[in-house]
This record gives structure tokens, sequence and C-alpha cells, in this order.
């Protein structure tokens, strides 16, 4: 409990060292180009605007989409609508530069509705990150099919109507009339300066509070996240400092907001390419696990044939492909002496002996309880003779010291040789013709190689 509240707190810390460095640095950089490019060309802020609107749009869909293959996940769903809602906002920033494709007509803003747009984008997306944080608390309790669609429905219902207000609010309608900016003087008004900018912080600071709180910045994802929030308490309390809605503060808004949310947009590529690299693996291993045997991890009796039978196509005199079936000899003593769990020591010692005999493109694989195979491309009867003498020999040799306790007794094994000159035979024919040869030395005394004749 100790180690990990330890740990929640060194996040923290490092979290508010990261927004430090970062902020900081953008700062500089804000400031270095404000030096060089004293005023910025009037085209500039609606690019930037289509700019954010772009990444906005292409994080809903990608927390749609991701929502979509896994639909416990609804705190995505409050995330999606968070920035489709910002980006349709963003269409209203837009049209509030009535003219800025129009040559010689681009300075004509209407700060107003620029500003009634940001009020209520910032609106629309605290509340529903705010949402999303409470979401993802209950992530692991499956709700109700009702209760998911009312809480979507809800969400929907919610981005739209603040979008609509926003734009009763603007010069669009004359329905409804709010003062945040004056536009000839571009002085903002009181009902800016002294309450809406700071009920929109403090806004700000309370998702930022419950997002930390709930997500204890556990993942890059809530990094970037938790990142945004502090972007927006900076930006809005910048605006809050200066009286006026020039264009330099806007700027670094736009800056700030743009950092972060590539920041986001890196996060969710880099979230999507671990995901494939863990599906993959698990791809992997359950691969492995479909064609090894468990417990030797041995190459298991079907994709032994398998193999073989491939071989077996392409065989002839000049590559030939040889089969060793090898059995354990008087294998159930071990086991009524010493235990199954010693007997499967055995096999695991014997296979492990096995695979490190042949060469990487060889098959060995374990088709019966004690009993082995092996298949050895491109190898001639004599070879294949010589390959399994010395495994005999060197199986042979190991005690109980030497196996280090694998092997409670010397053990021996009775191998049998088959080799295909030709591809007109079936790995059954094979094995069954090795399985004769190994059940002579079985006959003539175990512990030997017989080659099929
Ligand atoms: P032989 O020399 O004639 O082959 O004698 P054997 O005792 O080895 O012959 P048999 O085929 O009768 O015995 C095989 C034994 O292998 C029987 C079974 O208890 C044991 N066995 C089979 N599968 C496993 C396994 O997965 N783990 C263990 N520990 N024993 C197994
Ligand atoms: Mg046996
Ligand atoms: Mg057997």
């Amino acid at each position: 409990m100790l180690a990990m509240n330890n740990c929640v707190k060194n996040r923290y810390f490092l979290f508010c060292i990261g927004c430090i460095a970062v902020i900081g640095l953008l700062q500089g950089l804000f400031l270095e180009l404000v030096e060089r490019v004293p005023s910025f060309s009037p085209l500039l802020f609606p690019t930037l605007t289509i700019f954010l609107l772009v990444f906005h749009l292409f994080i809903a869909c990608f927390m749609a989409m991701k929502y979509w293959c896994d639909r416990r996940r609804l705190y995505l769903i409050a995330i999606a609508l968070a920035f489709a809602g910002s980006a349709m906002m963003m269409v209203g920033t837009l049209s509030s530069f009535p003219s800025w494709l129009a040559l010689y007509q681009f300075n004509a803003v209407n700060y107003n509705d620029a500003m009634i747009f940001f009020m209520f984008r910032h609106l629309i997306m605290a509340v529903l990150i705010i949402l999303s944080a409470l979401l993802y608390t209950i992530r692991d309790y499956p709700l109700s099919r009702p209760a998911h669609i009312s809480i979507v429905t809800g969400g929907f219902i919610f981005t739209v109507s603040m979008v609509a207000l926003a734009w009763f609010c603007s010069s669009h309608s004359s329905l409804l009339l709010l003062d945040l900016v004056d536009n000839e003087t571009r002085q903002f008004m009181v009902l800016w300066s002294q309450a809406i900018n700071i009920l929109l912080i403090v806004l700000w600071i309370v998702t930022l509070a419950t997002l930390m709180f709930i997500t204890r910045v556990r993942n890059l994802f809530w990094v970037g996240g938790n990142f945004l929030c502090v972007c927006y308490i900076v930006t809005l309390t910048m605006l809050l400092a200066g009286g006026h809605a020039e264009d330099i503060a806007w700027y670094r808004a736009r800056l700030f907001e743009t950092v972060a949310t590539l920041l986001i947009i890196f996060v969710l590529l880099y979230d999507v390419f671990r995901l494939y690299r863990d599906s993959h693996l698990k791809y992997q291993q359950s691969y492995q696990n479909s064609i090894r045997d468990p417990l030797t991890r041995l190459y298991n009796r079907s994709y032994f044939y398998e193999s073989l039978n491939q071989a077996l196509d392409i065989a002839k005199a000049s590559r030939p492909v040889s089969v060793i079936v090898s059995d354990l000899d008087r294998f159930k003593r071990i086991n009524d002496n010493y235990g199954h769990l010693q007997g499967d020591k055995v096999l695991q010692f014997v296979a492990h002996l096995l695979m490190d005999s042949v060469r990487p493109q060889d098959i060995a694989a374990r088709i019966g309880g004690e009993e082995f195979v092996l298949m050895l491309a491109n190898t001639s009867s004599e070879e294949a003779y010589k390959v399994a003498e010395r495994i005999r020999l060197n199986l042979s040799g190991f005690d109980k010291a030497s196996s280090e306790g694998q092997l409670p007794e010397p053990i021996t094994i009775s191998m049998g040789v088959f080799t295909a000159t030709s591809s007109g035979i079936t790995a059954e024919e094979c094995v069954e013709s090795a399985d004769k040869a190994m059940y002579e030395a079985k006959e003539t005394g175990r512990n030997r190689v017989v080659v099929f004749k």
C-alpha cells in the first residue's frame, strides 16, 4: 500500500515536472517566435484552426473506433464526443473570420463570435472529459444495455445542444445575445474577464483534479489528457492576464493546444502499435502452443505429420528424408519407482537432449507418452543411423549426478530408422516402418538403433 502510494506520488511529481518543462519550453519558443515575427499574418490563425480541427476530428474518430472495437470502454465515447464537439465549435470559429480567404478582406474578424465558440468549446470538452473520467471508474463493471444507450445518447444530446447554443449566441442568429468582446475596441467585456474566464479556469482545474485523482496518471493516454487540461488552464490564465482580445494571446493559446493535441495523437498511435505488438505476441504464443507439446515443448504429433508430408512431397534419392522413432526403455519402472513427477522430468530431459542433437531445420516431436520422433530432412539412412547412435550413446552416458537430478538413474532408449527416397510414400507409412525397426530394437535387447530393411 505504502509502495503504491509512493509510486502514485512519484508519477504526480514527474507529471508536474514534465508539464513545467514542456510549458516553459513552449513559452520560450513562442517568445522567440514573437521576437522574430512581430506581427503574424491574419491567415495564420484560421489555418492553425483548420489544423486543430482536423486533429480533433481525427482523435474523435479514433476514440469512436476504439470504443467500437471494445464496447466496455464507454469512457472513450465521452472523449470522442468532447473532441467531435470541439471540432464542430472550430467550424464556428472559422465562421468568425468571414472572408479570410478573400484578398484584402482577410482582416475582418468577429472577435465576439470567436470568443463565444471558444467558451462553449471549453465547456463541452471539460464536462465530457470529467464524464469520461467518471466512466473510467466503472470500466470493469458491465453496464446494462439501456444504461449504456442512455449515456451515449445523453452525451450526444449534450454535445449537439452546446453547439446549437453557441450558434444561437453568435451573430449567426439573433435569438440570444452574448457580449464577450467589443468588436470595435477588441476589449474583453466584464462578463468574460470577471466571470466566464475565471469560471472556465476553475472548471479546468476541477477537470484536472478529477482526472488526476481517478486516473492517477497511470498511463500515457491519461498523461496526454491531464496535459491537455494543464495547457487549457495556462492559456486561459494568460487570457485573463491580458484585457484585450489581442492576436498574440490567441496564437499562444493555439500553439499550446496544438502541442497538447499532437501529444494525444502520438499517444493514440503509440497505443495502436502497442496493441498490435501485444496481439502479435499473443498470436505467436498461441500458435506455438497449438503446435507444441506442453510438457516437453517438442512439436506435437499433428505438426510433425504435417511437416513430414510436406518434406515427403519433394523427397527423392538425392534428397532423402529420414525418420527416427524412439521409445524409452523400461520407462514404466521410473514412474513406478520415483513417481510421475520424476517421470515427467525424465521426459523433459530426453526432449532437450533430442532438440539439442538435431539441426534447426529438423523436427523433433513427441508422438506418444514416452515415444519421440525425429524428422531429418535431406539425410541419408547412414547419416540418420549415426545421428541416432550419437543420441543413444549420449543419453546412456548420463546418470543422476551428471543430469543434475533430472534422471534418477541411467536410462536408455531404443530407436528405429526409416529413410524415404521418393515421394510415393505417406508420413504414416514412414512412421510405421521406423516404428517396426524400433520394435525390432526392443525385441533384440533394447538400447540400440535398428535401420528398417
Ligand atoms: P519398454 O522398454 O517396453 O518401452 O517399456 P516401457 O515401460 O517404457 O513401456 P510402456 O510403453 O509399457 O510404458 C510407457 C509408460 O510411459 C506408461 C506410462 O505410465 C508412461 N507415460 C506415458 N506418458 C507419460 C507422461 O506424460 N508422463 C509420465 N511420467 N509417464 C508417462
Ligand atoms: Mg518404453
Ligand atoms: Mg512406449
